[in-house]
């Protein structure tokens, strides 16, 4: 019998290693992307038509290649990135396999145009399913261009298996934004026929973080950093108050490479426990350094997995350092009063004492040492048999119960916060409040702040507790439909809980007597209609559901609105009475009532 083994052709095992480094044109987008930045690019352009399927083209400004480098580079196992197996523990760059390519060379029309600076001409090649078709010097800016057509056009199986162009484009997406997290130093930029999807600016991690997610994020954002002998970590974590339905936003980097780590990601979790609904997911970037020899680096190319040596000990330090940093950062930040940092509004004068206050960073603060709510205050609100239309009230109070831990701090706060003279308000926009601190300003929305405070007491008056009733010189006659004074009768008793006092006159026929003293009495029909309909609305379920949204209605209807001109007191009394109340990080509707600016984060927009 005949020998039967032989070698296969050049271009066909170039086809097959194709098949597992190139998946989808998204695999060719990270390739190119990569060999830009190995190639020491400051600017990259990214464009595509057609999800890919018609072309990728990926511009750098890098090296470029000499007239040999640029045909051999087409080569499989040609790379400049590494000479031995030694160099496979210390890699610093992101390609080293030398297959990516030859491997896009043997399934796609792939042109290449590049030119080193030190060169006064370049080189062009055309490759078309591995046949080098053209091989010629030409004019070229400095840098290296590739455009990839008809990819898969030899492959007709793995081109019937693309998916929809919005699927695909959205993969590309995906890993121009991985390498775009990475490398904040290179401006990159990416369009998608002729439309422009992103034009990043060069800039720091956070500025990139930004720019790729939109401003919203910027105050989102908690850092996290730690150094240890093992590993370097730094990076960021989303405020518990943001965490999503959505897992989105989750990004772990190890030397700079994307990688996926269910393992990881439970070491992020963890610290969210308490303080997210569930089902919620935290947003994070966080960014490993590790001696690349603690790595495996027989990294299969498409394969975000990766294996640590120390990955229990990366593990904990991640876990630890999420903590801290959450701790240091959640809902209630400790006031650091320095007034040499702080801009001096003139509330000191000057033949007074100065007292420096004592407010530092609470260290001790632990917010992942919860203390269960008791059965006053904001109630119940896991009863399983109203789960479904309650969802969003249940999630609303369950992050209301998760910051009852920092309301204990907030008393601490305002304790140790006393002497009035450092107060240094102002409002801006006649809608927000400004305090200015030490490491930074805070912003309180006045709005918001008030809703909260009044909703509080509200819900509180219901619960029986004393509650303030103004009389009307002016009883009111409110006329309702024979169902809605059915339902406002069957709430009389919260209703008298808050300061209302009514009389049935006739069938359609109530007049108002009294109301809480917190409401102004001009508008009292219209305020009547809506806690009807809040009552109305939920017909049916359980009575705190009711008193919530009643308490919501009357808190929203009370609360001072912006654009209200406040005098630096009522500033003051907002700022007390919100820090006074058990839930002041977040409104009755689940908006954050305050945010706060640190010095570092207006020291980044300046950088
Ligand atoms: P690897 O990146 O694993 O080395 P590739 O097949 O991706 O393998 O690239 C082969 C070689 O071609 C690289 O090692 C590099 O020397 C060169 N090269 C590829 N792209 C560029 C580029 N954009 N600029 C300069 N050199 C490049
Ligand atoms: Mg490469």
């Amino acid at each position: 019998m005949a020998d039967v083994i032989s070698l296969l052709p050049n271009h066909i095992a170039n086809q097959i290693a194709a098949g597992e480094v190139i998946q989808r044109p998204a695999s060719v987008v990270k390739e190119l992307l990569e060999n830009a930045i190995d190639a020491d690019s400051k600017h990259v352009i990214v464009r595509i038509k057609n999800a890919g399927k018609t072309l990728i083209q990926v511009e750098d400004n890098g090296k470029g290649m000499s007239e040999t480098d640029a045909r051999l580079s087409f080569e499989r196992h040609a790379t400049s990135k590494i000479k031995s197996a030694d160099d496979l523990f210390q890699i610093k760059t992101k390609g080293f396999r030398g297959e990516a390519l030859a491997s896009i060379a043997a399934i796609a029309h792939v042109n290449m145009k590049t030119r080193r600076s030190e060169d006064s001409m370049g080189t062009e090649i055309q490759i078309d399913g591995s046949n080098v078709v053209k091989h010629e010097a030409c004019s070229h800016a400095n840098g290296t261009v590739f455009s990839v057509k008809n990819l898969f056009f030899n492959v007709p199986a793995r081109r019937n298996f693309l998916k929809s162009d919005s699927i695909e484009f959205k993969h590309i997406v995906d890993e121009f934004i991985r390498v775009a997290l990475t490398h904040p130093e290179v401006e990159l930029d990416l369009y998608h026929n002729e439309n422009e999807i992103y034009r990043l600016a060069e800039g720091n991690i956070r500025q990139r973080i930004v720019a790729i997610f939109g401003d919203i994020i910027n105050d989102r954002l908690v850092p996290v950093e730690e150094e240890t002998s093992i590993v370097k970590l730094y990076g960021f974590v989303g405020k518990p108050e943001n965490a999503k339905k959505k897992r989105g936003e989750q990004f772990f980097f190890v030397n700079n490479r994307f990688i996926r780590s269910p393992y990881l990601n439970h070491a992020i979790a963890t610290c969210y426990e308490d303080l997210i609904p569930a089902k919620h997911h935290p947003s994070y970037f966080i960014y490993m350094h590790v001696d690349p020899a603690q790595l495996d680096v027989n990294i299969h190319p498409t394969k975000t997995e990766v294996k640590f040596e120390e990955e229990k000990f990366i593990y904990s330090i991640i876990h630890s350092t999420v903590k801290n940093s959450l701790g240091r950062h959640n809902m209630m930040p400790t006031l650091d009063f320095d007034s040499e940092m702080s801009m001096d509004t003139g509330h000191f004068s000057p033949d007074k004492q100065v007292v420096q206050p004592e407010v530092k960073v609470d260290s001790s603060y632990n917010p992942f040492i919860s203390t269960k709510p008791s059965s006053s205050g904001y109630g119940d609100y896991n009863k399983p048999s109203h789960k479904e239309k309650n969802q969003d009230w249940e999630e609303l109070f369950e992050v209301a119960r998760k910051e009852k831990e920092t309301a204990e701090q907030s008393e601490t706060v305002l304790e140790r916060f006393k002497s009035p003279e450092v107060w240094n308000f102002f409002q801006v926009y006649n809608s927000y409040i400004v305090l200015n601190t030490s490491s930074g300003f805070w912003v309180i929305d006045q709005k918001l702040a008030h809703e909260s405070i009044l909703f509080e007491q509200f819900y509180s008056a219901m619960q029986g507790e004393e509650s303030n009733s103004q009389q009307l010189l002016f009883p009111e006659e409110i006329y309702l439909s024979s169902r809605e004074k059915i339902c406002l009768l069957n709430e009389e008793s919260n209703l008298k809980n808050l300061g209302f006092t009514f009389e049935e006159f006739s069938a359609e026929r109530m007049v108002v007597n009294g109301v809480p003293e917190a409401i102004d009495g001009n508008s009292i029909s219209n305020l009547l209609e809506d806690i009807v309909r809040a009552i109305d609305n939920e017909t049916g379920h359980m009575p705190s559901e009711i008193q919530k949204n009643i308490a919501l209605s009357l808190a929203v209807n009370a609360a001072i609105k912006r654009g209200q001109k406040l005098s630096s007191e009522e500033q003051e009394s907002l700022f007390t009475q919100l820090f006074e109340s058990k839930n002041p990080g977040i409104s009755p509707k689940g908006k954050p009532t305050f945010i706060k600016f640190d010095v570092s984060h207006l020291e980044n927009f300046f950088k």
